[in-house]
């Protein structure tokens, strides 16, 4: 019996900003429990729903030395669910904020408490892990924290730790004086080489120089973060670290996105009746958009954070030429206030084609998927990204540009071999990714029996965690 340990700053189903939740929440339930104790730690964010907040019970508290800022509270709550611990840092100083995130200067001094209360919690509930799975910059000074001030008790010792990079953009960069402060680390911590990071400090970079293993969510992704395009400032320490690096892509929990069970959707369907199943969630989400009715038009969703990353200048670039076409697009995101405006602008000015839902509702988001006959993601990095898997489980195309995760899990389809599952295009170029939508425009209107040959291919594929959560539990036993 291994004992791993995740810690992270949102999981399914307490909270949820991003695709980090759904990693944090599916993978530990996917790892095999007869060779695994798998515990979660979690903040006790006051914005947990109330339904699973009266759940938890009070294990103990105490006070944790934070250097320069004192000692300071650490309460540990804890519950069960699907066969996992999870633990939940208390600290209402620090947690009750509406939002996991807010402003970044408060975030980091945060996320540097939680990441030392993750830690020193340990000896208080017993619990000794084999391997810490750390994810994302609000965990990264854990490995450096492991191994400097926590080195002189044994009971720390033997511990390894993983750090997986969700996100390479969001690092936790703030002055070494006042990361000093927040986390007590000594002054050789904060070197080049170690957390130093253009004259400031990088808690991301903390993580990655001090874990024994680095992972990120797709194989393209950990080659392309080791290029300076992708790297974020990084790709230096990440090429260095390349034997150390590799990369498992997520899955999705069949559970929850399953158009055969799905209760968020209006009809229910499976691989033989998806044409029509389709069909009929379509027609109902465009009544309730206030879309004209018509199952034969070709709807393009697009589920999504509002911002650069995500491809949205190219959308921009061409979108009066796109709604000249014969489509709707269905927008269900937030994000910039440009994007956010441009796409109230746009289903005012073409009420007939756009509909924009500018908010966080996944119920929406389900409907989305099941009436939608294509799905835009022109990504400019994406490290593994869900949404490609959810459409593909719903039968809906994802139109995507080639990186990161979406290179891996999106085979392009070939009209000769009559073979892949949706569209791709290489460069980031706005004309290209309007012509691959064009081709799907085409493929859809011209020749429907290589369409839905090609959304039955793509509801084929298996993109459940069963293959990523083995090469997980690999990764665990080499360590
Ligand atoms: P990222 O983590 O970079 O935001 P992913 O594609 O990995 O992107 O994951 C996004 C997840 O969040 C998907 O499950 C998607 O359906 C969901 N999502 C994004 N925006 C919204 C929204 N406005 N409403 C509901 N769900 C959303």
């Amino acid at each position: 019996m291994k004992n791993i340990l995740f810690v992270a700053s949102e999981c399914v189903p307490f909270i949820k900003t991003g695709g980090l939740a759904d990693v944090a929440g599916a993978l530990p339930k996917s790892l095999d429990k007869n060779k695994y104790d798998v515990r979660v730690v979690l903040p006790d964010y006051a914005c947990i729903p109330e339904k699973y907040r009266n759940e938890f019970q009070y294990v103990h508290h105490f006070y944790m030395d934070l250097g320069k800022l004192g000692d300071v509270y650490v309460g540990i709550m804890t519950c069960q669910l699907d066969g996992i611990t999870y633990y939940f840092i208390d600290n209402q100083h620090y947690f009750s904020d509406p939002k996991p995130y807010g402003d970044i200067h408060w975030d980091i001094e945060k996320f540097c408490y939680f990441s030392k209360a993750a830690l020193a919690i340990l000896p208080v509930v017993g619990f000794h892990p084999d391997v810490i799975h750390c994810h994302d910059w609000q965990t990264g000074v854990l490995p450096v924290m492991l191994h400097t001030v926590f080195k002189s008790n044994p009971f720390f010792h033997n511990i390894r730790t993983i750090m997986t990079i969700h996100n390479l953009k969001f690092q936790g960069v703030w002055d070494i004086e006042t990361m000093k402060l927040y986390t007590n680390l000594p002054d050789d911590v904060f070197i080049t080489g170690r957390m130093e990071f253009k004259k400031d400090a990088n808690m991301l970079k903390g993580g990655l120089v001090y874990a024994d293993r680095i992972t990120t969510v797709s194989d393209t992704y950990a080659w392309e973060i080791q290029l300076p395009y992708y790297g974020e400032g990084l790709d230096g320490l990440l090429y260095a670290k390349r034997n150390t690096l590799s990369g498992i892509v997520n899955g999705i929990d069949y559970d929850i996105y399953n158009p055969e069970t799905d209760p968020k959707i209006v009809s229910n369907y499976t691989a033989k009746t998806v044409t029509a199943g389709k069909k009929k969630n379509k027609m109902e989400l465009q009544k309730e958009l206030g879309l004209p009715v018509d199952p034969d038009v070709m709807m393009i969703g697009m589920i999504t954070r509002l911002t650069d990353q995500k491809g949205f200048d190219l959308v921009e670039w061409v979108i009066g030429r796109l709604l000249q076409s014969h489509i709707q697009l269905v927008v269900l995101g937030t994000g910039d206030d440009k994007y956010e405006n441009l796409f109230r602008h746009l289903e005012w000015s073409h009420k007939d084609k756009v509909s924009s839902s500018i908010y966080f509702n996944d119920e929406r988001a389900h409907k989305i998927y099941a009436s939608s006959d294509a799905i835009l993601m022109p990504s400019r990095f994406e490290p593994c990204g869900l949404t490609q898997l959810i459409a593909l489980r719903y039968g809906t195309v994802p139109i995507v540009r080639e990186t990161g995760g979406l290179k891996d899990t999106v085979e392009p389809y070939n009209e000769f071999a009559q073979t892949g599952t949706g569209f791709s295009f290489a460069n980031y170029n706005a004309d290209e990714m309007l012509a691959s939508i064009f081709y799907a425009e085409q493929v859809y209107y011209d020749n429907r029996k290589a369409w839905d040959d090609m959304v039955l291919r793509g509801m084929a594929k298996d993109f459940s965690w069963n293959s990523s959560a083995k090469k997980y539990e690999a990764l665990y036993d080499s360590l």
